[in-house]
């Protein structure tokens, strides 16, 4: 697909150079064969952008994080209550849910959106007083950031009925309830929560997963390794490719690092266009 003038003026003005089909990526010896993606160009090194960061191959360094014994058999319970909900009724679900401390304090339940059928999921990792307001991940600044690098690959999370699955993105977080004062997710509320993520990742069958920031990774890799290590090469979350990003508040910060997410997106676009579905 070329560039519209569009898409790549809104990538100048992000400081992003411009992504070219058929790029980057080392597959993941971690990926069960049958969903590898087919080998993949390298894609020569821009002039204008910082040194990218080699794609190194994934191999055993995702280490599973042992989650503490109540929790996982609080998850394991749920999971099995939600493993056979549709998207309505796991939606009405998670809106009652008590199943931790954080139904005391939101405001609503942030469950997600976009296109039941989008080839993209992306995770975030806890609404903060925005998305608890509106009910919605990623609003306020961050999401505008994550909307324009997203329209820049021809995606959105509009579910219009228009757009394709292909060019949609479906947006959920791992916790669906806002911890007070943006604290951090406990272990056990991650895990209490997780099987909603899990049933959500079952309704979609997305192509591929892009994970957003620290917790996102916890609770889909069971690392606890630095986004850092993570990123620029292939996971895979139950046999579907898995690429670790900075989270968009965390780029907002440290805009030096837009790069390095962009190159991240060109990752899971290729992935997105070569994997099986
Ligand atoms: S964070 Fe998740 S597990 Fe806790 S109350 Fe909200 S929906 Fe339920």
């Amino acid at each position: 697909m070329p560039w519209s003038e569009r898409q790549r003026s809104m990538l100048e003005r992000m400081g992003l150079r411009v992504w070219a089909r058929g790029a980057v990526a080392a597959p993941s010896q971690a990926m069960p064969p049958e969903r590898q993606p087919a080998p993949l160009k390298v894609r020569p090194a821009p002039t204008s952008a910082p040194t990218p960061v080699p794609i190194r191959p994934a191999v055993s360094a995702v280490v599973p994080a042992p989650a503490p014994v109540v929790a996982v058999a609080a998850s394991a319970s749920a999971a099995g209550a939600v493993s056979t909900l549709d998207w309505p009724a796991l939606q009405q679900v998670v809106a009652g849910c008590r199943a931790c401390g954080l139904c005391e304090s939101r405001t609503r339940t942030v469950f997600g959106v976009g296109h039941p059928q989008a080839h993209w999921l992306v995770v975030g990792e806890a609404p903060g007083a925005e998305e608890d307001r509106q009910g919605e991940p990623f609003v306020g600044a961050a999401g505008q950031l994550l909307d324009r690098m997203l329209a820049a690959l021809d995606l959105s999370r509009a579910d219009d009925g228009a757009r394709p699955a292909a060019r949609s993105v479906y947006i959920a977080n791992t916790l669906k309830c806002r911890p007070p004062g943006n604290r951090n997710p406990t272990p056990d509320e991650l895990a209490r929560c997780e099987p909603y993520l899990a049933r959500q990742i079952d309704l979609l069958q997305p192509r591929i997963v892009l994970a957003m920031g620290r917790f996102a990774v916890q609770s889909l890799l069971r690392s606890d390794e630095a986004i850092g290590k993570l990123r620029g090469r292939v996971h895979a979350y139950q046999g579907v490719p898995l690429v670790v990003t900075y989270h968009p508040a965390y780029l907002l910060r440290n805009p030096a690092d837009k790069a390095k997410a962009w190159d991240d997106l060109c990752l899971a676009a290729d992935l997105a266009e070569r994997g099986p579905r």
